[in-house]
């Protein structure tokens, strides 16, 4: 028996008809760029979102940048993300001109820690960029206080957070702007690069849209110079189709991770992961920590079963970021963790027989 780690196939074969056809029909009326099924899309995002605006990109790392410029952060200004995330997080703080500022991980969760974000204020802080990772909400009401308090912007990177919410309120609504990735791995993922902005700001819609479209609205209008950097038609089409499905999908994940515990209860281990008071977790990944993670991993995949690291180095560690200096006391929770996470299989077409395998495999590890 084998477990991939995702089985993005299992899921187009479940819908195959439906998207087949809304993929001719882009095709068909040649519909690539600025046609109405984009709006379409980002008018059904945003209303199963309850946002104002959405605003469909290339990527959800041109996402997040976009939001940062046209929050006019840049030269001068720091912004405050997490240690353990995926490196748009913070190259795209660089990319705007400003200073990436890490702050470490809470113990017992992968998210950022709002008491580390405190110490890492300055009178440079312009923002923070919380990461909602695993698809595990961060303790955002928290980090909105803090955020009040300092008069400081919040853009929520939810790229692995889709639907996920805290006390009943849709993680993406928190912050002045929240951003996704479309990556076709991602819960609500396209067939290529996709990604979107939400926010309840008119005006920081407005802006948005246009500089992501080289600053025009209209054709030919350039109110500033801006960058290309559009939803396609082809992968507002994939979306579109998959948002009758997200949610349905949304609830597979959380069965299997339900699965996931009771097959894996009681073996001393492993870590499972932990799900915060007032929360609902999406499971983007189901991420555990284990005790000789590289053994572990080294015998699963013998055993035909893929798992994945993430992330192999915390950010501030990574040879990109050595100009700042750190070391592992910096960090000291992601710096512990580095060791020990591990992802195993998650996706919502998996079935109990995979499920008894991983964690029969695991069980085995350690006896
Ligand atoms: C995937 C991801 C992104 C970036 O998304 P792309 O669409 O690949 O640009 C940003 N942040 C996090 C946490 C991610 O997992």
């Amino acid at each position: 028996m084998s477990v991939p780690f995702a089985d993005l196939r299992a899921q187009y074969l479940s819908i195959k008809e439906e998207m087949d056809a809304a993929i001719a029909d882009v095709i068909d009326n040649t519909a690539f760029i600025r046609t109405p099924i984009i709006t379409e899309f980002e008018h059904g995002f945003a209303e199963m979102m309850s946002a104002k605006h959405c605003i469909g990109v290339a990527n959800g790392t041109d996402a997040i940048y976009i939001v940062l410029k046209m929050l006019g952060i840049g030269q001068g200004d720091e912004v405050i993300t997490v240690a353990n995330s995926w490196i748009s997080s913070s190259e795209v703080i660089t990319q705007a001109g400003a200073k990436p500022v890490f702050a470490d991980i809470e113990p017992g969760y992968f998210t950022i820690d709002p008491a580390d974000i405190e110490r890492k204020i300055t009178p440079a802080t312009k923002a923070i960029i919380p990461v909602h990772l695993t698809g595990h909400p961060a303790q955002i009401d928290q980090i909105m206080e803090i955020a009040e308090r300092h008069g400081l912007f919040v853009i929520e990177d939810c790229a692995q957070s889709h639907f996920a919410t805290l006390n009943g309120q849709l993680a993406g609504t928190f912050g002045v702007a929240s951003t996704f990735s479309f990556y076709p791995g991602k819960n609500l993922g396209a067939y290529g690069d996709a990604g979107g902005i939400l926010t309840n700001d008119d005006a920081l819609a407005e802006k948005c849209r246009m500089y992501a479209n080289h600053g025009a609205l209209i054709k030919h209008q350039h109110h500033m110079e801006g960058i290309n950097s559009r939803l396609d038609g082809l992968q507002a089409a994939v979306l579109k189709v998959k948002l009758g499905h997200i949610l349905k999908w949304t609830e597979q994940r959380q069965f299997w991770a339900k699965a996931y515990a009771t097959a894996l209860e009681g073996i001393e281990e492993i870590e499972l992961p932990a799900v915060r008071p007032g929360a609902e977790h999406v499971y983007h990944l189901y991420m555990i920590r284990a005790q000789d993670r590289d053994g572990l991993q080294t015998f699963l995949d013998a055993r035909g079963i893929q798992t994945v690291i993430h992330y192999p180095t915390p950010l501030p560690f990574l040879p990109a970021y050595s100009y700042l200096g750190h070391s592992r006391e910096d960090f000291p929770v992601a710096a512990a963790y580095q060791d020990a996470i591990l992802s195993l299989p998650f996706f919502p077409e998996m079935n109990q027989e995979m499920i008894d395998y991983v964690a029969e495999s695991i069980r085995t590890y350690y006896r």
